[in-house]
């Protein structure tokens, strides 16, 4: 049992094992990865690209963008189909390697949106055009990317919207695991609450996700404000079903160093 974090703070990075930077988040900002961190890059989540091409959003049935402004959504979602989003995301993904050394990079917002996303002219075209289902073509079109990410690197980490129902991650997000599991060497799922006053529901998803996964996989609280007692209990919960844990955007070094000293990890 593995816990390692995710921080804003290069000066915690060192103290665990594995420890992950966020190169590239939503809003579209770029910062380098301090040395020995995982790099994560978001690919078709970019608020600031989004802005400037809202015609590379992802669109919705009734023509609603995939953008922060739409009730659904907290940041801006571009369609996977469009050539520059594709090719943009690729580019990130080496720069991450670069940066990144012998570390690997995790993927995170390679996906779709939601269910029924994306139903732009330029993926009902180019799924007519290769003879396939509309749902078959999103699972083929993330795939792809994958597939061209893990010519960059072998070492490949993907993050999942945490919805283990049966079919549910193909279905409303275009992502089969079992497909992509030969591109991929960690999956990782990000449960997130603020408080975890409960764990009930954290246990029900964790063991959900264990029936299904693959491989290697880890879960991923958030760390920021949450009790310590009450995260301690949270990693407990979920390290007995995952491969590790990761607590993210922690503030508090402390805090974590003992939370690791109870779980005996
Ligand atoms: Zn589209």
């Amino acid at each position: 049992m593995s816990i390692g974090i995710v921080s804003r703070f290069p000066e915690h990075l060192g103290h665990f094992t594995p420890a992950y930077y966020e190169v590239k988040g939503v809003t579209g900002v770029w910062r380098d990865a301090p040395t020995g961190a995982i790099p994560m890059v978001s690919i078709f989540g970019d608020n600031r690209l989004g802005e400037r091409h809202p015609e590379w959003l992802q669109v919705g049935p009734d023509g609603e963008p995939a953008n922060r402004h739409s009730r659904y959504f907290d940041w801006d979602a571009l369609c996977p189909s469009h050539a520059d989003t594709f090719e943009r995301g690729l580019e990130w993904v080496r720069k991450a390697h670069q940066q990144g050394g012998d570390s690997p990079v995790r993927l995170d917002d390679v996906t779709f949106a939601r269910e029924n996303f994306c139903q732009c002219q330029r993926c009902k075209a180019n799924a007519g055009a290769k003879g396939q289902p509309w749902d078959g073509y999103r699972v083929g079109r993330l795939l792809e990317f994958v597939e061209a990410a893990h010519r960059i690197t072998p070492h490949l980490e993907l993050t999942l919207f945490p919805d283990p129902f049966p079919g549910h991650l193909t279905r409303r997000f275009g992502l089969d695991i079992q497909r992509l599991s030969p591109y991929i060497e960690t999956f990782v799922v990000p449960i997130y609450d603020l408080h975890y006053a409960t764990t009930y529901w954290l246990e029900v998803l964790a063991g959900a996700f264990q029936e299904i996964m693959p491989k290697r996989w880890l879960i991923e609280l958030y760390g920021l404000k949450v009790p310590e007692d009450a995260l301690f209990k949270a990693c407990q919960v979920a390290s007995f079903y995952a491969d590790g844990i990761l607590v993210a955007y922690d503030n508090q070094l402390p805090k974590l160093l003992r939370i690791r000293e109870r779980l005996g990890a």
